[in-house]
């Protein structure tokens, strides 16, 4: 198969953790993948850099999801680059320090919604402009990941997150209802507690061992764990499934 007939991805927060594990996979499975990345331009480098080692195609795009102009900016890369667009990761996500809702600030919250919800809208909405058959387009997949928190609200920790994670998943539901005829399944991932450097981001270094006891398996989950199911939904072997929300979560 030429270059130009592979697949095409974006994974949103590809640089580390969950992201760089479904770019890994990805790229395994013939996918030529654009790894997004904030802040940390190694890590989404190194990542780029196992993929094109192993020979795969892959590129880093910096771009802050909070951003409307930098997600603008960040597909118009991905066009000129690949030139096709046949899939997207909505990975980026970010919590914040442990607190009860009567403690958070409307800084915390615009900013948890506006990169966890709006965010995640914006990039799907700018993929379906790419691959909806409505708009010309070939077709395509989006994969949303969510959290185990949507259902479980996150008391004491991070009720916010959790109901920016629930706001995922409504529109999931809808997003892949409004497209289902236009060539674009659109599902989610709902992963439990997974060992990613996400906790400590959060003020809680220890929190996947803490949380541990809890969960059915007794362990926290792999990043890769996480990335199998969205490659699934991506893959044609799901291609029945749309508005599905899978919960990976050791039983949690
Ligand atoms: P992580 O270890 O904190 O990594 C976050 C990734 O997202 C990094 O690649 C980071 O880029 C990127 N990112 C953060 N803010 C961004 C922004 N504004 N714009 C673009 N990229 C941004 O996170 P993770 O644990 O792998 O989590 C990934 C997703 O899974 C998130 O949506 C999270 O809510 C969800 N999730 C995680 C868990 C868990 O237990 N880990 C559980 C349920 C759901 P840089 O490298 O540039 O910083």
């Amino acid at each position: 198969m030429s270059l130009t007939e592979r697949k095409t991805l974006l994974v949103t927060g590809g640089s580390r953790n969950i992201g760089a594990a479904t770019c890994l996979m990805a790229a395994k499975k013939g996918w030529r993948v654009a790894v997004n990345y904030t802040a940390n331009e190694e890590a989404a480098n190194s990542i780029v850099a196992a993929i094109v080692a192993a020979g795969g195609d892959a590129f880093a795009i910096r771009g802050d999801i909070g951003s409307e102009a930098e997600i603008l900016a960040m597909f118009k890369a991905v066009d000129e680059r690949f030139g096709r667009l046949d899939g997207l990761v909505n990975n980026a996500g970010v919590v914040d320090q442990k607190a009860r809702v009567d403690e958070m600030s409307v800084e915390r919250l615009e900013r948890m919604m506006r990169i966890n919800v709006v965010g995640t809208i914006l990039c799907a909405r700018e993929a379906i402009r790419r691959m909806s058959t409505r708009h010309g387009g070939k077709g395509g997949a989006i994969v949303n990941v969510s959290s185990v928190a949507a259902e479980l609200g996150s008391a004491g920790e991070y009720v916010d997150y959790a109901a920016s994670k629930g706001a995922v998943d409504s529109f999931t539901i809808g997003l892949a209802r409004e497209v289902a005829e236009e060539g674009v399944r659109v599902n989610g991932v709902r992963p439990g507690t997974i060992d990613t450097e996400i906790h400590a981001s959060g003020g809680q270094p220890d929190r996947a061992g803490r949380v541990a006891p809890a969960i059915p398996m007794k362990r926290p989950g792999k990043a890769e764990e996480i990335a199998g199911a969205i490659l699934w939904l991506l893959s044609d072997e799901a291609s029945y499934a749309t508005g599905t929300i899978v919960t990976v979560s050791g039983g949690r």
